[in-house]
């Protein structure tokens, strides 16, 4: 049973908090301007993303977009392929989608209502929260990977994290601990303690300004939480990268416009199990889905690439 929230004081929890976030926060560039872009950009970026991997990014955007008019006259394309090695793409498809919907519905600034703004492709609670309380200081509690962690060890969560329920009792903890007075700059403080103290293995509690409100801490089981069952295992998939030569032009087609990596140029795929693998039923699967003859050739090097949900590898097939 998640614990009740009346057991910390509220405010002597929220000060401490936010002296410390005050004093220690990091030096980002998203943090430098007082606009509403940056901050919507950086938020994008930084689902599912640590701050370390989305900084080149965020500065690359920045450069080739400097505002929401730039980003909103990009192609697809172009922002694609800056993107290109962040991951979870649907997140730049989006991100344009929606830069075009403010430049034209909200004359070109993030809209203030939770509502509107949980309309915008990509726009999920949290980066809504984000955003609405950075940019307008809105009362909205963020709620990210960081703040599972933090909450789950501050209130020594007996819950399994992965349920759908002990992830809405955190919300609610949150939304009830929230500074609503300063709550731009308590949902920075939250994630920033996550990020940098209350890390998941070895978290710095000499240095948490909170320590004094830590269950965990006091039992000194901080690396018991979060409680999180066994992910579910992943699908493997083997896939054969057929590489086409002619002359010295490579055959590359493009992915279906929806789903993983959606409408991405690649080597022709085809998907098959391991025991499949031999050069006659590669090349009539070959022949029946792309109509080309060839005599295959498997390559020695195979690559591997693991997704959220499944494992690939790619084996070379030259033709
Ligand atoms: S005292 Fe340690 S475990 Fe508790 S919130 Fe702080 S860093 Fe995390």
């Amino acid at each position: 049973m998640m614990p009740k929230l009346k057991s910390i004081d509220k405010i002597q929890f929220q000060n401490s908090l936010l002296n410390w976030f005050k004093k220690n926060k990091r030096s980002l560039p998203w943090r430098e301007q007082a606009h509403w872009y940056p901050v919507f950009l950086s938020e994008i970026m930084l689902q599912q993303t640590q701050v370390d991997q989305a900084l080149p990014y965020y500065v690359k955007f920045i450069k080739r977009y400097p505002n929401i008019h730039a980003l909103s006259k990009a192609t697809e394309q172009e922002v694609l392929s800056l993107w290109a090695g962040l991951g979870y793409y649907s997140r730049a498809r989006n991100l344009l989608k929606t830069a075009r919907i403010i430049v034209t519905d909200y004359q070109a600034k993030f809209p203030r209502d939770i509502k509107q703004a949980l309309m915008l492709p990509g726009i999920g609670k949290y980066s809504a929260s984000a955003i609405l309380s950075i940019v307008y200081n809105l009362p909205y509690a963020v709620v990210d990977g960081n703040v599972y962690r933090v909450m789950s060890r501050l209130f020594a969560v007996p819950d399994d994290i992965r349920l759908n329920k002990t992830q809405k009792s955190i919300q609610k903890i949150s939304d009830q601990l929230l500074s609503n007075i300063d709550p731009g700059n308590y949902n920075e403080a939250i994630m920033e303690l996550g990020a940098v103290i209350c890390k998941k293995q070895n978290p710095d509690c000499i240095k948490c300004p909170v320590q004094t409100f830590c269950e965990a801490f006091k039992k000194n089981e901080q690396l018991r939480y979060p409680i999180k069952s066994a992910a579910p295992s992943k699908r493997k998939i083997t896939h054969h990268a057929l590489i086409i030569v002619n002359k010295e032009a490579y055959l590359f087609v493009q992915r279906p416009a929806s789903g993983l990596l959606a409408s991405f140029w690649e080597f022709p795929i085809l998907e098959m199990k391991k025991k499949d693998i031999k050069d006659e039923l590669l090349e009539s699967e070959l022949k029946k889905i792309y109509g080309i003859e060839g005599k295959v050739t498997l390559k020695g090097d195979v690559f591997r690439h693991q997704y959220s949900h499944i494992d690939l590898t790619y084996q070379p097939v030259i033709i």
